[in-house]
């Protein structure tokens, strides 16, 4: 019988796996992280990573409750919405301390261009009146939102290639990982002409500097908003999420 904490860490983010990697040091806490499987070569933070769905809500409060788990970290992608609703539902079911790490949402400074949109088909309804040559910053499960502009010329990066049969914008495509220098950021924009972007609002550094290199090239970025999330606990950074982690419940 173990009375080792046990932490399962839903993750999918960079965040995700520092906070996986820091929380194993924690003497008396045992960390799973979750991820959905999505990335062929994920980072791994934790040799104990489970891989793949759950099953719904009613898969992840079985699995909360199979695997005992004592406390759910959901550090997933504020774009990752549905996992982060069952997350909570399920932690509620079970009756355990839940906790979100979101980190903050870039805001807009001098000098950004941004034309803030609500979803990923609203950026592509406002694309055709702002430029022909487009920057498409979204990773790959959104690309077939924009596969019906075939005027315009896309420049798509994503860490692996678009599923097979899913349609495709026009243009070319860019698999890289962040995160992006400045410089390279810069450069890009310049050697493709790019006349606007399209990003998420994901916040963190790693992808910041496309918004720098857009900022000062006057080039317009449609800044797709973050989804809704489900109530509960909220920390910003990995120091507070395990400060709430030795402390909160
Ligand atoms: P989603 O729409 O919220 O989730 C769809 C389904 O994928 C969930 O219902 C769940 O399946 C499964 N899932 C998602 N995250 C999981 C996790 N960490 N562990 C186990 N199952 C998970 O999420 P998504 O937008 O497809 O994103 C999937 C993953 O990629 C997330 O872990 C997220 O952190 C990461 N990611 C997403 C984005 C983005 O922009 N959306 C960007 C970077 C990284 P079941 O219902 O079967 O449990």
């Amino acid at each position: 019988m173990s009375d080792r904490k046990r932490v399962l860490i839903l993750g999918g983010t960079g965040d995700a796996t520092a906070l996986a990697t820091r929380t194993t040091e924690i003497a008396g806490v045992e960390v799973i992280t979750s991820l959905a499987g999505r990335t062929r070569q994920p980072t791994v933070a934790s040799k104990n990573t489970r891989i793949g769905g759950f099953g719904g809500v009613a898969g992840l409060t079985d699995y909360l409750r199979d695997q005992k788990i004592d406390v759910l970290i959901d550090a997933t992608h504020p774009f990752a919405a549905q996992i982060s609703f069952h997350a909570a539902a399920a932690a509620a079911a079970v009756g355990i301390p839940h906790l979100m790490l979101i980190r903050p949402a870039w805001e807009r400074t001098e000098g950004d261009r941004w034309i803030e949109v609500d979803s990923h088909e609203a950026a592509a309804t406002v694309l055709p009146g702002i430029a022909q040559r487009i920057f498409l910053t979204i990773g790959r499960q959104e690309l077939a939102t924009f596969a019906h502009l075939q005027d315009l010329w896309f420049l798509m990066r994503m860490i692996d290639p678009p599923l097979p049969n899913v349609a495709v914008p026009p243009g070319k495509l860019l698999l890289k990982r962040g995160p992006f220098s400045l410089n390279n950021e810069r450069s890009l924009l310049q050697q493709y002409e790019i006349g606007a972007i399209v990003s998420k609002n994901s916040g963190g550094d790693a992808t910041y500097a496309k918004m720098i290199a857009a900022r000062e090239l006057g080039i317009p970025v449609i800044m797709i908003q973050r989804p809704p999330i489900p109530p509960g606990d909220i920390v910003a950074d990995i120091d507070s999420a395990l400060a709430w982690l030795l402390t909160g419940d």
